[in-house]
């Protein structure tokens, strides 16, 4: 009897440890996605639509070079594979699991029920470089700090080394598949403009983790802080919908240390954020609430403001900050943000502003490409000072002095905020402390061109501060 592949964040050929299996067996494979709004027990964001609309239309083609077409199908999923399995009489289905919390109950529902009929359901992990819940300390509890986590993870992880994938498969033809253009995928937004430049699929993912290679890496530790330089991977769209494996992106930068090609404390450091992925879905695989509540339950007394017109102007870039409106510029007109301003935009919104870091992380989910629930938990709750090994609550940035520091030739400011670009290194993150001449020159009437900050951020210190003592004094 063929065999299914059941295709969900996993959408490539190599280092696929659920495809390969599926065709070692021998039998005749049958690659299936199933369209899912619900897939992580919420709906997908509008960039990631955009996204994962590119990448099946790529794993399509690779798929059929290889002789076994992919089936496009949408519905509830369990309805779905069963009229395959009775279409095609499938005894078995190849997966690699998902570790958030909604879909990992689910696929156990699915499993089990289709065991009741006699179909198996084999699960492989083809995400993470460990299985969540596969660390754990001495006393055999999960990890809430990184760091000894990282150094278990890189213990028990397995490492295979990269491999091909299957050059051909044994298809079957003729089954009834949808057209990916009907289930409209792909929403434009305004915005997208030539700004918004992504390849999905996993050649493209390959060639991001080759360039990254020959360049950023090699000053990667300090590179990876300068929001106006390109120094990161930008892998993190393609990680997510498992274009590219973690371990593949490993293996690569730690070989490229061995070969001489980067210093070693650079591939380590690009390896160490890698871990930061983990311990993201680690977490939110094993403390599900986390998704909805603070993970120190301390926070969830935290008072909240109530203030659409204040998030209003965080999502369109209109604060006054020029740091904080250049990333979520940047963000909307790209669909990824530097992580260094991700950091600064969400204490802004959550120390600023006071609001919600539900808020925060809902935009951020339905305007990143790589829009994560475990990473964007993980890392809202980290800035929040309510996640597990979080920045302490009293360490607030202050969006002109990170500005200074990481942005100081204000290259990135000029390049998302134009209207700034004729004020001097001196004033650009804090153009209100300009004199009237210095703006008068560079064209710029605050308020009219420029927003003035909507907050001062010295009280704003202080006002999240006084609500931290609240919290503490409600525990
Ligand atoms: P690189 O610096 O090249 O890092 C390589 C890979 O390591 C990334 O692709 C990513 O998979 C992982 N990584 C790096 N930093 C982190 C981190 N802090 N936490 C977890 N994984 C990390 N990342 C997402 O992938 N999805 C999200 O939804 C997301 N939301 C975030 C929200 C906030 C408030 C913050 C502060 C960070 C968030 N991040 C998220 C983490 C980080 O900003 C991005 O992973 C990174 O900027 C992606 O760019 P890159 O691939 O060039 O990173």
């Amino acid at each position: 009897a063929p065999v299914i592949v059941w295709f969900r964040r996993d959408l490539r050929i190599a280092d696929n440890s659920a495809l390969t299996e599926a065709a070692e067996s021998g039998a005749p494979v049958i690659p299936l996605y199933i369209h899912d709004e619900q897939l992580d027990g919420r709906p997908l964001g509008a960039a990631s639509r955009w996204w994962l609309d590119k990448s099946l239309r790529a794993l399509a083609a690779d798929l059929k070079d290889r002789g076994a077409p992919l089936v496009l199908r949408s519905g509830d999923a369990e309805s779905v594979l069963r009229s395959v399995i009775e279409e095609t009489g499938a005894q078995t289905v190849y997966m690699n699991r998902l570790f958030e919390p909604a879909a990992w109950e689910r696929d156990a529902e699915i499993a089990q029920g289709l065991k009741a009929d006699g179909v198996t359901c084999r699960g492989f992990n083809g995400t993470m470089l460990a299985r969540p819940g596969s660390v754990r300390t001495g006393q055999d509890a999960p990890y809430k700090v990184f760091t000894p986590f990282l150094k278990a993870l890189l213990q028990v992880v397995e490492e295979p080394a990269p491999r091909d994938g299957p050059r051909t498969l044994d298809g079957i033809e003729g089954l009834k598949t949808e057209p990916v253009d009907d289930w409209s995928l792909h929403p434009t937004r305004p915005d997208w403009s030539e700004d918004f430049d992504w390849t999905p699929g996993e050649a493209a993912a390959r060639e991001a983790l080759s360039r990254f290679l020959a360049g950023p890496l090699k000053a990667y530790g300090d590179g990876r802080d300068v929001p106006g330089k390109d120094g990161t991977s930008r892998l993190s769209p393609h990680l997510h919908f498992g274009e590219i494996s973690p371990w593949r992106a490993v293996h690569a930068a730690r070989q490229a240390a061995e070969d001489g090609r980067v210093p070693a404390k650079q591939a380590e450091k690009f390896v160490s954020e890698i871990g930061w992925r983990e311990f993201s879905t680690h977490l939110l695989h094993q403390f599900p609430y986390m998704a909805e509540r603070a993970f120190r339950p301390e926070f969830d007394s935290m008072v909240w403001r109530d203030d659409a017109e204040g998030l209003e102007a965080w999502k369109r870039g209109m604060t006054g900050y020029p740091i904080v409106d250049a990333g979520m510029r940047q963000l909307w007109a790209t669909g990824w943000m530097h992580n260094r301003v991700r950091m600064i935009v969400a204490s802004f919104l959550i120390k600023d502003l006071l609001i919600d870091w539900r808020e925060g992380e809902a935009w951020f989910w339905d305007t990143l490409v790589d829009a994560d629930m475990g990473n964007n938990i993980q890392n809202w709750q980290w800035v929040a000072g309510s996640g597990a090994d979080a920045a302490p609550y009293f360490r607030i940035f202050n969006p002109v002095t990170q500005g200074e520091k990481f942005d100081g030739d204000g290259r990135y400011v000029r390049r998302w905020i134009p209207e700034l670009a004729g004020l001097s290194d001196r004033w650009i993150h804090a153009p209100w402390t300009a004199p009237k001449e210095v703006l008068a020159a560079a064209g710029i009437r605050l308020g009219r061109d420029y927003p003035a900050p909507i907050v001062d951020h010295a009280m704003a210190r202080q006002r999240a501060l006084d609500a931290l003592e609240d919290v503490k004094s409600a525990r």
